[in-house]
């Protein structure tokens, strides 16, 4: 028997022993609407409750209920010993009674923590549903709601890594989210369009529990800002009013379009991101250890995990569109480190990838073909043609003519092909398309044949 306690919104194992007078009401909890967690063994055993607030919980949740013990005392089903009072509480109030009292008026915007999710956005949750109250009061969802948030965040120096203190306004009815270089300036450092906007908590790469990245699109590549905030409670607001915003943009881009469609679509989080080692176009360069991204279909590496843009970026469209991940690499491939291959196989050329560990490899294979197996949406055939379109036409986009992103600084080459090429840039991309227009089929990887550990 799966149970699925609404408040804690995964599914827990069953019950041991409960105590009898308990039991039927931990087992009159029905499915939560929730999303259920991605790993079933991150529950735990399910013998909290919060004695004041009415509602049992999982131990992961007990634990940020201690953080508000003048709101909820959190006591063990099993381990000790109830009162009749108490017993009678969590009959009258019950994790279904609670959910309809706390989360009445939640906005379709704001964002409902798994409990994958980091610490600040779980802890935030129950702070702001059991001891702010936000969630019956919709005046006191402004800091989010009200299409205007204006305040400092610190900001990690694009080149010296410091972080230091920046004004950032968010504003729905100009489009966008800027911040200033300093207090008095009038042009703001940078304009981020809510339409491309995306935020996305990540304390352990950023070395901050209250760490967000938040990504845009400039010229259609991407870049990344790195921000915290020292107030959880401000931090987490951030985030919801980014949120909110992207929600009112959309509505009115999509007008057609259900909060059930547009509410996944106001944030995301990246498939997967690590180092693997990559090699250039050529793949007789050596390899070298880099920072890997997946933002949905987007594909990105960077010298450094913090680095403000990407060198490279890849656009992974679907199986239908000639798309395909390979275990291993090609036999005749020299020059790597780690045993743990990968081949991205695209309409233009192949990628070639190595990853430290099997895990590693298995991990970027299954977030390689969790988009390669969807079927492209119009709006990405979109983004595949920028991918396309540029100059090169092989695929990727480069930022700087100087530097092949995916080939790290590729000698200029002599043009190859007098049909193509009206610059530098242009006839070195020109040699470098001509050089996998002339791959042999033998290179097709072939899993296992090199012990890639597949
Ligand atoms: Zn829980």
């Amino acid at each position: 028997m799966t149970l699925y306690l609404p408040f804690c919104s995964f599914p827990l194992p069953p019950y041991r022993s409960i105590p009898p007078a308990l039991s039927p009401l931990l087992h009159s909890a029905s499915p939560s609407p929730l999303s259920p967690p991605a790993s079933p063994s991150l529950s735990s055993e399910p013998d909290w409750a919060s004695v004041t607030l009415g509602v049992f919980v999982c131990q992961g949740c007990s634990l940020l209920h201690r953080g508000i013990p003048h709101i909820s005392r959190v006591k063990s089903v099993q381990q000790e010993s109830w009162e009749a009072s108490e017993v009678e509480l969590m009959a009258a109030m019950g994790n279904e009674a609670a959910k309809a009292k706390y989360e009445q008026k939640v906005p379709a915007f704001y964002y409902r923590p798994k409990h994958t999710d980091c610490k600040l956005l779980r802890e935030q949750w129950i702070r702001a549903r059991y001891e702010r109250n936000e969630f019956e009061f919709i005046e006191k969802q402004e800091p989010y709601s009200a299409g205007y948030r204006e305040g400092f965040l610190w900001k990690r120096g694009r080149d010296n890594g410091q972080f230091l203190s920046r004004k950032f306004i968010l504003s729905e009815r100009e489009g966008a989210l800027k911040y200033f270089s300093k207090q008095e300036a009038r042009d703001p450092k940078a304009v981020m369009k809510i339409e491309t906007l995306n935020a996305t908590f990540q304390p352990a790469k950023i070395g901050n529990p209250y760490g967000l990245q938040i990504t845009y699109l400039r010229d259609n590549s991407t870049r990344n800002i790195f921000v915290y905030h020292s107030d959880s409670k401000e931090m987490v607001d951030w985030f919801n009013a980014i949120r909110a915003a992207r929600f009112h943009y959309l509505q009115v881009a999509f007008p057609g379009a259900s909060d059930e469609e547009l509410v996944p679509k106001l944030t995301r989080s990246f498939m997967k991101e690590g180092f693997m080692e990559k090699t250039g176009p050529k793949h007789t360069e050596g390899f070298k250890k880099r920072w890997f991204t997946m933002d949905d279909r987007r594909l990105m590496y960077f010298k450094d995990p913090l680095d403000a843009y990407a060198r490279g970026e890849v656009f992974i469209g679907s199986k239908e569109n000639s798309y395909t991940v390979l275990p291993g690499l090609p036999p005749s491939t020299q020059g790597y480190h780690w045993n743990h291959g990968i081949t991205i196989v695209t309409p233009d050329r192949k990628f070639l990838f190595a990853c430290e560990t099997e895990a590693e490899q298995k991990d970027w294979i299954t977030a390689f073909q969790r988009v390669i197996n969807r079927p492209m949406r119009p709006q990405e055939y979109a983004v595949e043609a920028h991918f396309k379109h540029k100059p090169e036409q092989t695929g990727f986009l480069y930022r700087d003519p100087r530097i092949s992103l995916w080939g790290s600084s590729v000698p200029l080459q002599r043009e190859q092909d007098g049909r193509h090429g009206r610059n530098a840039s242009e006839r070195r991309e020109v040699s470098i398309e001509n050089t996998f227009f002339s791959t042999s089929p033998d290179l097709m990887p072939k899993p296992g044949v090199r012990g890639q550990g597949v």
